[in-house]
């Protein structure tokens, strides 16, 4: 057993890599092709019916209005159904045929079969579930006062998506329909106080990967991988260690440094577009895409240039950290690299 093993370890590798050299440029070659012609293919939203979870606001308030634009009847799902019914007004504005809201917690299993069958039951028909809804905790591991509070985050992040999707699957397959998820750059980038949150989208990855091979032949799967996008959560609106929703924009600071923060019209335009064009992965803005490779290819660059970047230096406080430092010291810089509206916390947090 070890023997062969030993053997697979040379042969495997080494074909492998021959293999991909060969392979890499007719693959490439046929998917420039496969991209240049898929606009022609694409879904025709015009009365077709559109399940948004975290529609209340962020990217799941502006796709709803992408997909309004397309003529979509949609269902609006979120917790604070004040802004639910301010988004539907809006989208009705933009050429939404027609517009439902529903008051849901995505955590909660039968929450998630009730908006399914609301949805059916009101329009008869599902052609894209768009899984969205989503909590960013942030927070060193070790720092955290009660590791339970973090579950939340995979059961809204990665169970929300699942009991959503497991409930809307045949109906799906009836229209030959789509899922679009929102998973996260951060999956493959280890980001410090965002261990939970990373994780809780590689897990939302792996899954819809899989389930693409189970049923990708009746329903399409895109799976969409963001960078920072306006939106309350880069306002700094995040998990805390003691499982509530707050507003921390100097946390946020450290966090996201000076790295550019994408419009959310052009982040929620590039995903419905991509979704309608049948995009198997989407990654906006796509300059986030290489660091997937450094991932890959250089894990310990990653690392190093991630610790000396966002950890604090011996003896200094959480919040010192080179990051930080950065943002302060190109405060007049950080204006072009961001959009005005994710400095500004005019959140509202009722539920
Ligand atoms: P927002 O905080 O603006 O939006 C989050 C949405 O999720 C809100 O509508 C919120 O509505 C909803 N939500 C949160 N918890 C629940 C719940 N338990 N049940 C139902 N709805 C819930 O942030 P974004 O728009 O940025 O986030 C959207 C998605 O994009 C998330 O999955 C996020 O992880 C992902 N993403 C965001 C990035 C960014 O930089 N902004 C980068 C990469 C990924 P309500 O509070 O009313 O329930």
């Amino acid at each position: 057993m070890d023997f062969i093993n030993s053997v697979t370890n040379i042969i495997i590798p080494s074909i492998s890599l021959t293999l991909m050299l060969f392979f890499l440029p007719p693959y490439l070659f046929f998917k420039y092709l496969f991209c240049t012609v898929r606009p022609i293919f694409k879904d025709d939203m015009l009365g077709k019916v559109v399940l948004i979870t975290g529609a209340s606001s962020g990217i799941g308030e502006r796709m709803a209005y992408e997909y309004a634009r397309k003529g979509a009847r949609l269902a609006l799902v979120a917790r604070r159904e004040n802004r639910l019914q301010s988004v539907a007004s809006i989208a009705t504005l933009l050429g939404c045929k027609d517009v439902i809201t529903i008051r849901a917690d995505v955590s909660k299993v039968e929450d998630c079969e009730r908006f399914v069958y609301e949805t059916i039951n009101y329009y008869g028909r599902l052609d894209h579930l768009v899984n969205n809804a989503g909590v960013a905790p942030v927070c060193m591991f070790e720092e955290s006062p009660d590791i339970k509070k973090f579950t939340q985050a995979m059961d809204i992040n990665f169970w929300g998506s699942v009991y959503a999707t497991y409930f809307a699957i045949p109906y799906l397959k009836r229209t030959r329909g789509r899922i679009v998820v929102i998973s996260s750059a951060a999956s493959w980038l280890p980001v410090p106080r965002l261990g939970i949150y990373g994780a809780s989208k590689a897990a939302v990855t792996s899954f819809y990967e899989t389930l693409r091979v189970e049923i990708g032949r009746d329903v399409r799967i895109t799976i969409v991988t963001p960078g920072l996008t306006e939106s309350e959560m880069t306002l700094g609106k995040f998990l805390t260690g003691r499982g509530t929703l707050e507003l921390g924009q100097e946390l946020r600071d450290v966090v996201m440094s000076m790295t550019p923060v994408m419009s959310v019209k052009e982040t929620a335009k590039a995903i419905v577009e991509g979704a309608c064009q049948g995009a198997y992965y989407l990654t906006v803005p796509a300059w986030i895409k290489p660091t997937f490779l450094w991932h890959v290819f250089f894990p310990e660059v990653l690392e190093w240039c991630n610790r000396l970047l966002l950890m604090p230096g011996m003896g200094s406080t959480d919040r010192e950290t080179a990051s930080k430092k950065i943002v302060e010291a190109l405060a007049t810089v950080r204006h072009y690299l961001r959009p005005g509206t994710v400095d500004f916390p005019e959140l509202s947090n009722e539920h």
